[in-house]
């Protein structure tokens, strides 16, 4: 493998972080949201990790997405957040009965009603974006309901009064539809309490390793890369690195340019200093702008050559705090540049 950069997932961290969030969802069953292909590392790695680890609901957005995933195991449930609109209904109707739409709207679900199969619905409780309101509950009447949902919008700030009021909210709307089960609860609001649990619990983020700091002190990291050094460089003091010449030599230095850039999820904005390799269990800084294939570091105080392979960073909170850029932007924007490599 030349200087392709490698992007290593790693599935025991993301089975034990699922049955973390399933420890703390308590009496609630716990899925696993698995759209965007695994939140960019695979959906259908990240599946059949945590069926094997006793996952058995499961989250996309696109019926493309559910399609994708190919046959799924007896016991499986595969919920299509963005519901049955109307050109969805063929792809859903030959996904077979594991596979059901989160109904979001009265139009759609005067649609499913027609097909005569069960389908879980979302509702609205101040998010406003996906959900029946408070005045659709009566369109429900001969659905069979499977999971009644809904979303919160505040979870990872738990003292933000919108999520006792949503909380409220589902109780009431929830209270005249027979549904099976309730799910309220994503990665955050798990945290929020066993209020907030229901029988269904809807972790996205922190089965890979991200999520607000509470959480995450006790999650795993998921990913690893790795990267070739493809020139090493001497630097005199007053000597610029990379495009706008920003950064400045102070002192004589050693500099590693290495084959990952900003096509491979390194966004721009991470400021000098705010991502990091690992050369010989030495630390080297980032320094001067990321450019699409390519990044700098200073490796004055690491022993490196030419074609050596290096371990680049890919610390998620640290990184969105460096580059105001959310963890779920920063996992999905990865990019198809890498090998991956599941271990
Ligand atoms: C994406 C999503 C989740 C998972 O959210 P995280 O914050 O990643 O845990 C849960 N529920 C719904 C409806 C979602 O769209």
């Amino acid at each position: 493998m030349p200087s392709q950069p490698t992007l290593t997932i790693d599935r025991t961290a993301i089975a034990d972080n699922w049955r973390l969030l399933a420890a703390a969802s308590g009496s609630a069953a716990t899925g696993a949201a698995i759209k965007a292909d695994g939140y960019g590392l695979g959906a259908r790695e990240v599946f059949d990790t945590l069926w094997k680890a006793g996952a058995r609901d499961f989250f996309v957005a696109h019926w493309s997405e559910a399609a994708a995933l190919g046959p799924l195991p007896e016991g499986a449930r595969l919920a299509v957040l963005h519901g049955a609109g109307a050109d969805d209904m063929d792809a859903a109707l030959a996904l077979g009965p594991k596979v059901v739409p989160v109904l979001s709207t009265p139009a759609q679900v005067v649609r499913w009603k027609q097909t005569g199969r069960p389908a879980d619905v979302m509702l609205d409780t101040g998010f406003n974006r996906l959900g029946l309101g408070p005045g659709d509950i009566g369109v429900l009447e001969g659905l069979e309901v499977a999971t009644l949902h809904s979303h919160l919008a505040c979870a990872d700030e738990p003292l933000h009064p919108l999520n006792a009021l949503q909380l409220e909210r589902f109780r009431a709307m929830a209270l005249p539809v027979p549904a099976a089960r309730l799910a309220l609860a994503n990665s955050a609001g798990i945290g929020l309490g066993a209020d907030w649990h229901f029988g269904l619990t809807r972790p996205g983020i922190g089965l890979y390793g991200g999520g607000p700091s509470a959480e995450r002190s006790r999650l795993r990291a998921v990913v690893g890369l790795a990267a070739t050094v493809l020139q090493m460089r001497k630097l005199q003091p007053g000597d610029t690195v990379g495009y706008g010449a920003d950064f400045v030599a102070a002192r004589p230095m050693r500099l590693a340019v290495v084959a990952l850039g900003y096509a491979d999820g390194f966004r721009r904005a991470l400021a000098p200093g705010a991502a990091c390799m690992t050369a010989d269990g030495v630390r080297c800084a980032l320094v001067g702008r990321i450019s699409m294939d390519l990044m700098t570091f200073d490796a004055s105080a690491a022993s490196l050559a030419e074609g050596d392979r290096v371990a680049v960073e890919f610390d998620l909170a640290g990184h969105a705090a460096a580059s105001g850029v959310s963890q779920y932007e920063l996992l999905v924007g990865l990019g198809h540049r890498y090998a991956r490599c599941y271990r």
